[in-house]
């Protein structure tokens, strides 16, 4: 190369060196995209590395959102950095590659460390673009030239995420498709669990205000258990039971972490047996796809995916409103919009039905029996009902700071220290959001009636776990396993002209045996993988006349740890170490592993469990054959 020796040596260096507009909004494109990527990404690695921390807590589309949502945001920041070049070149220049980079790194690193203070990541992410930006710019012109080629692969990497997705769904419905249809008159199955609803708040078992009339009118239709107890105080131990029959320590359950893929679920086998399965959730932490709980279902919907949900799905976004929520200068009125669009709107019971019942009309083989799941979360805290629903049951949130305090305040505050007005305001809450999802169960099973679905369909309304109201001074749940939270509502009601006339179980039963009960219905004669008995055996068989002298189904209720939210402020029981719980006869045993203590309630006559019989010398042959009983169960 021939060098022209008129021309200054400076004018060697390639031009491209400082970027123009459009370099800049082609440098916000890539690294928009790059972002991203990076950040799914650390997601990924993050799950499968961690051992506490296993869930994603976003709709499984992220994978392809999350480029797409970073892509928006470098646009639109590259958009205002291409502005300020035409206004101050010089600044622009300088600044604007920087910037890009260094916002590169930051959606990764909040990803892979939360936990971590964002500014930190934000200083590394600037230390590396300080470095890493002349670099890039000093090769622009390669860079520049190569650009098209990498855009075309980090576009191409997103549309095989988001088809992956798709692809996958057509796979599930394809073998669904393929399965021979049971016998006919195999019943469809609707479960359907009230997350968060403790028996003794619904007027199904006496409480005193009218909380759940449409329940109580379809427990006569059926049968009516009124000593059902959950497995778990908390979702997705309860969930994990309900699914399988194996006890929550069989399955090893721990908060965060996914159910273990080794036992068969009722989807699964229900699948297996030509049902088209589906699930409709309404809790979108414990009971989405990353739960494990979608296993063996070929239709499966969690997050609700609108354009603000979407938009949130990004580490950029969701620390962006983090970070305008707690700015003191905000007026309150902004503040609390933007703590809701933080928060997102709670898919409610009418948003699970309407999805159901969107479902059962798309149904393209509608001869195929169907089981489908739904989990309504409303009764769950905040205790905030949906937007216009009216308060039966006292004065409801009267401005949002009141909606506030359940929403931000009431998990995180000591609940001991608030004045009684407070709780008794928390519990009116938690009525009229009883009331409301006891309206929406009415509202699907009228218009199941309607489509004459109903009448060929085995309905089970339970409920996963209970919540503490204050009493033992404990709130929230998955703290201990009082009947606070362990007893739940359980309603059975057989297709029609397959039940009895309405029964009421008084003996204690255990959730676990929901899988066998139903595969036992649904497909009588046929193996099936559960563990238990089936519950027909209270109506169809002897029942309540069951034999003295029969050996019951036991009634185990396991806590491994405490709720991580903390709603007692290292007060509840499960503090203390882990908890099990043995119900038989009259008698409720609870042991707590960590320190040995043991609790002995009679049923009939301390309902409340405010005075153990443990230390009584009169109760010991009982405290024995349950100890003997528990280090059976749990070897
Ligand atoms: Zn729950």
């Amino acid at each position: 190369m021939t060098l022209d020796p008129t021309r200054p040596e400076t004018s060697l260096k390639p031009a491209a060196q400082r970027p123009g507009a459009l370099d800049l909004m082609l440098l916000s494109v890539a690294c928009g995209l790059a972002a991203g990527e990076l950040e799914v990404a650390a997601r990924v690695a993050r799950r499968s590395l961690s051992t506490t921390d296993q869930l994603y807590l976003m709709t499984r589309h992220f994978v392809w959102l999350v480029p797409v949502v970073n892509l928006a945001v470098f646009v639109f920041f590259g958009g205002v950095l291409a502005l300020l070049m035409f206004a101050r070149p010089r600044l622009g220049g300088w600044l604007g590659p920087r910037l890009l980079v260094g916002f590169l790194w930051l959606p990764m690193l909040l990803a892979a460390g939360r936990g971590v203070y964002p500014e930190a990541w934000l200083l590394l992410s600037l230390g590396i673009a300080s470095w890493l930006a002349p670099v890039i710019m000093g090769r622009w012109a390669i860079i520049r030239a190569r650009l098209p080629w990498g855009l075309a692969v980090l576009a191409a990497l997103v549309s095989i995420q988001g088809g992956s997705i798709l692809l996958g769904d057509w796979r599930k419905q394809r073998q669904e498709d393929a399965r021979p249809l049971p016998a006919a008159g195999a019943p469809n199955v609707l479960l359907i669990v009230l997350d968060t609803v403790r028996a003794d708040h619904l007027s199904l078992y006496g409480y005193e205000r009218p909380t759940s009339p449409n329940l109580d009118r379809l427990a006569q239709r059926g049968v009516r258990f009124d000593q059902a107890r959950s497995a778990a105080p908390w979702t997705l131990a309860s969930h994990a039971t309900l699914f399988t029959s194996r006890w929550p320590h069989e399955l090893g359950v721990q908060w965060m972490r996914p159910i273990p893929g080794s036992a068969t679920t009722l989807a699964e086998f229900l699948g297996r047996q030509g049902y088209a399965t589906a699930g409709f959730v309404g809790n979108t932490f414990y009971c989405s796809y990353d739960s494990g709980l979608d296993r063996g279902f070929t239709h499966y919907q969690d997050h609700v995916l609108d354009t603000a949900g979407a938009i949130r799905s990004a580490a950029l976004v969701e620390l962006t409103l983090k970070s305008l929520a707690n700015f003191a200068p905000l007026l309150p009125a902004a503040r609390f919009e933007v703590i809701k669009l933080a928060a997102g709107e709670r898919k409610g019971a009418h948003v699970v039905n309407r999805e159901l019942l969107d479902w059962l009309t798309r149904r393209k083989e509608p001869r195929r029996p169907f089981f489908a799941f739904l989990n309504y979360v409303d009764a769950h805290a905040p205790y905030v009902l949906p937007p216009g629903v009216g308060s039966p049951f006292g004065p409801g949130p009267q401005s949002e700071a009141d909606v506030l305090f359940l929403a931000e305040g009431w998990q995180a505050l000591d609940k001991t220290r608030l004045p009684p007005q407070a709780l008794a305001f928390a519990r009116d809450s938690y009525d009229n959001c009883l009331a409301f999802l006891d309206g929406q169960l009415g509202a699907l099973i009228e218009n199941l009636e309607r489509r004459g679905i109903l009448d060929q369909t085995l309905l089970v309304v339970t409920a996963d776990h209970g919540e503490g109201l204050g009493e033992h001074d404990l709130f929230d749940h998955g703290e201990s396993l009082y009947r606070t939270e362990i007893r739940v509502p359980l309603v059975i009601v057989p297709p029609k002209g397959r039940g009895q006339a309405p029964v009421a179980v008084r003996r204690f039963v255990s959730l676990r045996e929901i899988p066998a009960t139903i595969a036992e219905l649904a497909r009588p004669g046929e193996a099936h993988p559960f563990s238990g008995e089936s519950l027909s055996r209270f109506w169809n068989g002897p029942g309540e006349r069951e034999s003295e002298s029969s050996i019951p189904s036991p009634v185990l209720s396991e806590l491994v740890s405490p709720n991580p939210l903390n709603p007692n402020q290292g007060r509840s029981p499960a503090s203390r170490g882990p908890l099990a719980a043995l119900a038989e006869g009259d008698l409720v045993y609870i042991r707590s592993q960590g320190d040995g203590r043991e609790q002995l309630f009679d049923q009939n006559d301390d309902p409340r469990e405010l005075s153990s019989r443990a230390q009584s010398p009169d109760w010991r042959p009982m405290l024995e054959k349950f100890r003997a009983l528990l280090s059976r169960i749990q070897p």
